[in-house]
């Protein structure tokens, strides 16, 4: 347990939200206001929230000094910004790299954005403008932009949907929204209308039937239409998700799937791309992950703002216990090797060697969480967004911030993060969401302020009012979350305001790693959590949809203590889950521990056991890993020799020594489960 005086040593981290650079030219509009859902609750944005501090200081810090210009440089050397100087024809040479390239560049370019709102930093702000500048040169006429077929083949631009064309498209539309965000100017913005404009002009209704092969320009589409209130762009989401599961062409023709072979290659890539039926009978899901959490997220957001959208809400709640009751690993990962690519294995077959479980698989899961909990209030949706933030993204890069997995396996003989990949989708994934976990924290409704996510911060929010003007609460939490389950809020309202403060009470304090029975606590009792609101103890049980509502007059300086209990957790997978039985997981709070080889001296960390009975204790160290809480205790090794045993949080993991790694342990000895076996 961390002392309670912990809680005045943080790390501060604190950016004034001011972009002191003189690159950037003169401030045409004021940032935009997005466009509020029709549905559900809104979205905090970036710049409400500056992260300090705790947890999520040091990786934010980590991002600005190390991983944003790590990055670019990367991008730099392997030639993704040059390609659209010789676009432009201001430099000579050849195109390198894929057709998804320029994705990767504006990935990164977002993140950069996004960190530089918290932080202001002259010299990596002029990188970034100098860059989009080159990027906006190569731009033609008809506002196509992509540098690959500008440079390639500009005949062949639409011919092969799975090139990834509008995947490019939808990661220029977020990056230029948080370009404007950033510094007011619309430059990018007007380009990126450009853009979607032209594919808005040959995809659509009398138009072609088509859609991308890799999703992402659907949700890109929803968020440019909230940023210019120019409706065509939502229309033109909702086609391609509509035309998915049709047979694509100059006419809207329904697609026969008994006209192709089971198993053959065309079905398999329309599986893959979630194209092999139409959208609201997807009830299961298939495919490529990471296409299905971004057209999930999508999904959502149709639901939000569109108020016709029959079948979309029902395919979503089939979706989403399909995932979360039967697809998911314990890491909040989705993703397995099972039918040789990214993508949803079978019900319950979740091997941990065998998981795939892409960095951008989680990212893309967690915007689809994010989303789902936005349109229904539930904290369940957070609670996953959570394991997968601190589970599935995470262990993606290096404690450094410059070392990178693709894929995260829950079992691994040998682990080392690589500087780089030319395939760099998840490094740059990971470039713009973390930025974006102070967003992610909070949510707004009339007269409600939802806390979801517990992280050192200051936040000043914008809340609607039932009553009259939109209030402004200033709110700061101080935390050493996730190592210890104590918050201290400080809540102020601009004048004093009534409304239900909502703070989210995670699943793994009541008495569940996840909100379904995909996995449990060997141990599900539940402890008591304490609230105490100004020094007055208060009643703290969650109502069903997993929040503490505390409804009342608020006034400036209003504290609020939060004290949940972080015991260290076993976790048993349902027994259909083959290849964890006999096994279990530690879990502490939402952190997902592993054993790495290093920690178990002259041990295999395959053959030791954790007998049930055994008490394990949690240490913190300051000087591992960054400062994590460590689970300590004695396995068994051969011939029941007790040996001593550490765990480390599983994102932590090869941060070290190149060595091996299991987060399922056996509980049963081997023998005991051949005897066992029928
Ligand atoms: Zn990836």
């Amino acid at each position: 347990m961390i002392p309670a005086s912990r809680f005045i040593r943080f790390f501060v981290w604190q950016g004034a939200i001011v972009l002191a650079c003189a690159s950037f030219q003169t401030v045409i509009a004021g940032p935009p206001v997005a466009l509020p859902p029709l549905r559900g609750l809104s979205e905090v944005d970036g710049k409400s929230v500056v992260v300090q501090g705790g947890f999520w200081g040091k990786r934010l810090k980590t991002h600005l000094d190390v991983t944003i210009d790590h990055s670019l440089n990367e991008l730099e050397k392997d030639g993704h910004i040059a390609n659209f100087d010789i676009a432009a024809g201001v430099a000579g040479g050849e195109c390198r790299g894929h057709a998804a390239f320029d994705s990767d560049l504006y990935k990164v370019l977002e993140g950069a954005m996004l960190t530089l709102v918290h932080g202001p930093d002259p010299r990596l702000a002029t990188r970034v403008e100098s860059v989009v500048d080159r990027v906006l040169a190569a731009q033609q006429e008809d506002g196509f932009l992509i540098a690959f077929y500008i440079l390639k083949d500009q005949h062949k631009r639409w011919d092969d949907m799975d090139k990834h064309q509008m995947y490019n498209a939808g990661h220029f539309f977020e990056m230029a929204i948080e370009h404007e965000k950033l510094t007011g100017n619309p430059k990018v913005l007007n380009a990126a209308r450009r853009f979607a404009d032209h594919i808005d002009g040959i995809f659509g209704p009398m138009k072609r039937y088509d859609v991308d092969g890799h999703q992402e320009v659907e949700l890109a589409l929803i968020r440019l239409y909230r940023a210019t209130g120019e409706r065509r762009y939502l229309d033109l989401a909702r086609f391609f998700l509509d035309e998915r599961g049709f047979l694509h062409g100059a006419k809207r023709e329904p697609f026969d799937p008994t006209t192709e072979v089971k198993g053959s290659r065309p079905m398999q890539q329309r599986i893959a791309r979630q194209d092999h039926k139409p959208i609201v009978e997807q009830f299961e899901a298939v495919g490529h992950a990471v296409r299905a959490g971004y057209m999930y997220a999508a999904m959502v957001d149709i639901v939000r703002f569109m108020p016709d959208a029959p079948g979309y809400e029902q395919a979503l709640d089939h979706l989403w216990n399909d995932v979360v009751e039967r697809k998911m690993y314990i890491t909040g990962g989705i993703g397995t090797h099972q039918y040789g690519f990214e993508g949803f294995g079978d019900p319950y077959v979740l091997s941990n060697e065998g998981a795939y479980c892409e960095t951008c698989a989680a990212v893309a899961h967690l915007l689809w969480q994010y989303r789902m909990n936005l349109l229904k209030g539930d904290a369940a949706y957070i609670d996953v967004l959570e394991l997968a933030l601190l589970n599935g993204v995470l262990p993606g890069f290096s404690i450094a911030g410059n070392g990178y997995f693709y894929e995260n396996r829950l079992l691994k003989e040998r682990g080392q993060r690589g500087p780089w990949k030319g395939l760099s989708c998840c490094p740059t994934n990971i470039a713009r969401i973390i930025p974006q976990v102070g967003n992610l924290a909070y949510a707004v409704g009339k007269d409600r302020l939802l806390v979801n996510l517990y992280l050192g911060s200051e936040a000043t929010i914008t809340m609607e009012s039932s009553v009259g003007k939109p209030h402004t609460i200033h709110i700061v939490q101080e935390t050493l979350y996730p190592w210890d389950g104590r918050v201290r809020l400080v809540v102020s309202p601009e004048k004093t305001t009534t409304f239900d403060l909502q703070l989210r009470v995670p699943c793994w304090a009541q008495g569940r790693p996840v909100p379904s029975d995909l996995y449990s606590f060997v141990n599900a009792e539940v402890l008591p959590i304490q609230l105490t609101i100004n020094g007055t103890v208060s009643a703290a049980i969650p109502e069903k949809d997993g929040y503490l509502h505390v409804v009342r007059a608020w006034k400036a300086g209003d504290i609020v203590c939060l004290e949940m209990p972080m015991p260290i957790q076993r976790v048993h997978a349902n027994d259909k889950v083959e290849s964890d039985k006999g096994k279990v997981a530690l879990m502490r709070g939402p952190i997902v521990y592993c054993l790495e080889e290093q920690d178990q001296p002259g041990q295999i960390v395959t053959s030791l056991v954790l007998p049930a009975d055994q008490p394990l204790r949690s240490e913190y160290r300051e000087s591992l890993l960054g400062g994590v809480t460590v689970v300590l205790g004695e396995g068994l090794a051969s011939h029941n020799k007790k040996v001593p045993l550490m765990a480390v949080p599983y994102y932590a993991w090869a941060n070290r020594e190149n060595n091996a790694m299991e987060v399922w342990i056996n509980e049963t000895p081997a023998e005991v489960l051949l005897k066992d076996a029928p």
